[in-house]
């Protein structure tokens, strides 16, 4: 029987979500990390732990099928893979940053200049573009504080918060490009291993569908019901079920929380009784 091959980051800032993602998808993982590869009794998946910068070349080798990895690494890279799935965790962007004392006329303030950074290929691409002409300063890590020790006069670096750059005096002046979680995959799968991705697609599908959905039961007196349906989003239409008590129903629905509270208070106000705020594991719609 084929099995689908996942890379995914040994240790870092993928991992934790990596695997919970894996795992919400019900695929449990038997081995223990320092083995390297891990196994499931549950779904044909075989986990590569490698480090985030391998992942998309052992995927356009075919020595993992598939692999859970930053957007940043992939654009990097520029390998032969495949971009299927993007995850929406690990979000931050990749941006030029100069000393906070610098006054910054624009991109051209470049020219010129050495720019420390773990992302030469996105930077080199970005600046030719751009028409600027710099000296790159490649460095694994720790980039932020190449200012500051002398080893170039700015940065090109991954930026989310912001406070590792405030924290070393610097500035985020241009975004260059975006980047989250993505899956690759390697461009030549079998018919069968992509069987078993769009399988795993499926189940991610179904857990991203469900995240920040609830299950909502409340009770109504009949009369209101009309109301309360024009309040309640749900996925089709309201399950109203008759309670006991004459002239009442249970009314259940599905709502965000984005719109929850907004959504109790005019519940409340249409007679709602007896909220019951469920979470919802999966939804498959
Ligand atoms: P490895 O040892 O596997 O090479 P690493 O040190 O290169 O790991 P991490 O710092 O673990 O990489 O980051 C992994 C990925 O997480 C990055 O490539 C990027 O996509 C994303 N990332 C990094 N920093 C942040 C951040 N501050 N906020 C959100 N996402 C981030
Ligand atoms: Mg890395």
């Amino acid at each position: 029987m084929e099995i689908l091959k996942i890379a995914i980051q040994k240790s870092g800032r993928l991992s934790e979500k990596s695997l919970e993602l894996i795992q919400e998808c019900d695929i449990k993982i038997t081995e223990g990390k320092r083995r390297l590869i891990g196994i499931s009794n549950d779904y044909p998946l075989e986990l590569l732990y490698l480090r985030d910068d391998d992942i998309p070349q052992y995927v356009a080798d075919g020595v993992a099928d598939i692999g859970i990895v930053g957007e940043n690494e992939v654009m990097e890279k520029d390998k032969n893979v495949v971009l299927v799935k993007r995850l929406g965790f690990a979000k931050c962007r990749l941006s030029l940053a100069i000393p906070q004392d610098v006054d910054y006329p624009g991109l051209q303030w470049f020219n010129g200049k050495k720019i420390a950074t773990s992302y030469p290929n996105i930077l080199k691409k970005f600046l030719k573009e751009k028409g600027i002409q710099v000296t790159i300063e490649e460095i694994s890590g720790s980039v932020e504080i190449a200012p500051s020790i002398g080893l170039a006069e700015c940065i090109f670096d991954i930026v989310s918060s912001g406070s590792t750059l405030v924290s070393n005096r610097l500035k985020e002046v241009d975004v260059v490009t975006q980047s989250e979680a993505v899956i690759i995959a390697s461009p030549k799968l079998s018919p069968a291993k992509q069987k078993l991705l769009d399988g795993l697609l499926f189940r991610i599908k179904t857990v991203q569908q469900s995240i920040g959905n609830k299950y909502i039961l409340l009770n109504a007196p009949n009369d209101r019901l009309e109301d309360i349906f024009n309040i309640l989003p749900g996925m089709k239409s309201p399950t109203v079920l008759p309670l006991h008590l004459t002239g009442w129903s249970s009314v259940h629905s599905v709502v965000n929380e984005k719109d929850f509270w907004g959504i109790i208070d005019k519940l409340k106000e249409c007679g709602a009784e007896g909220i019951l705020v469920i979470p919802i594991e999966k939804m498959i719609l």
